[in-house]
């Protein structure tokens, strides 16, 4: 299945017995009460019926459950939430999926993530404090901004909390030798030094420390939600 909207069957989905299917539904209909733009709503409906009940074949979850995630989640614009970067098929090789946060810890360890810029080992899964220079600078890489982790990371699916995310791939979870380190530009004098963008969101922004509790690992998920609604502005 890709995100081209246009290729799903403009039948009506199944109808689903759940909370999420009726918000949905509802919000659907009052946009095309309000604006008709054609058939985009209803595929747009139609996708997101689609992905949960392929999220659910994938997890052994029920696509009822799913949805009602998504949508109690959901505090935007479903034309824009319900999209290939939000809730990306579910590929072997693309995404893990754990029962518990403990689990997916636990299979991460201690190694940290490997930065997919800087090719450095950072301890967060988002954001690279490697310390490695890249680019001529101290690599502040982030894997919620605009071009994520190049196709370097993963994505994990954690089925007790119903979420999804992307981040740097753990070190424990390299199979192959890391790519080499991008050729390093020699360093100039450093320029008038503004406050980075690692530093401005260091406010926001905690370590991850594999050895803490499942709850900051989510605090980091959630975290990383509100930046996406924000819209990737680093
Ligand atoms: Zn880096």
């Amino acid at each position: 299945m890709t995100n081209n909207v246009a290729s799903i069957p403009t039948e009506a989905p199944p109808v689903l017995d759940c909370e999420g299917y009726r918000k949905l539904l509802a919000a659907v209909e009052s946009d095309e009460a309000k604006s008709p733009r054609g058939n985009e709503y209803r595929a747009k409906f139609a996708w997101a019926i689609a992905r949960a009940k392929h999220y659910a074949e994938k997890t052994g979850l029920t696509p009822e459950a799913i949805l009602d995630s998504w949508e109690k989640r959901r505090d935007y614009w479903f034309l824009n939430f319900y999209q290939e970067a939000n809730q990306p098929e579910i590929k072997a090789d693309k995404v893990r999926i754990f029962e518990t946060v403990e689990d997916l810890l636990k299979s991460i360890g201690s190694a940290g993530f490997r930065c997919p810029s800087c090719c450095g080992v950072s301890k967060s899964p988002y954001e690279c404090n490697s310390g490695k220079k890249a680019y001529g600078k101290i690599c502040d890489w982030k894997v919620y901004g605009l071009f994520g982790h190049m196709g370097k990371g993963i994505a994990v699916f954690v089925k007790e909390k119903f979420a999804l995310e992307n981040l740097f791939m753990p070190i424990a979870w390299e199979i192959e030798a890391p790519e080499p380190a991008p050729e390093e530009v020699p360093q100039r004098p450093a320029p008038k030094k503004k406050k980075s963008s690692s530093e401005r969101s260091k406010a926001r922004y905690r370590e991850f420390q594999s050895s803490d509790t499942s709850e900051t690992f989510f605090e980091w998920l959630k975290r990383s939600e509100e930046n996406r609604r924000r819209g990737f502005k680093y």
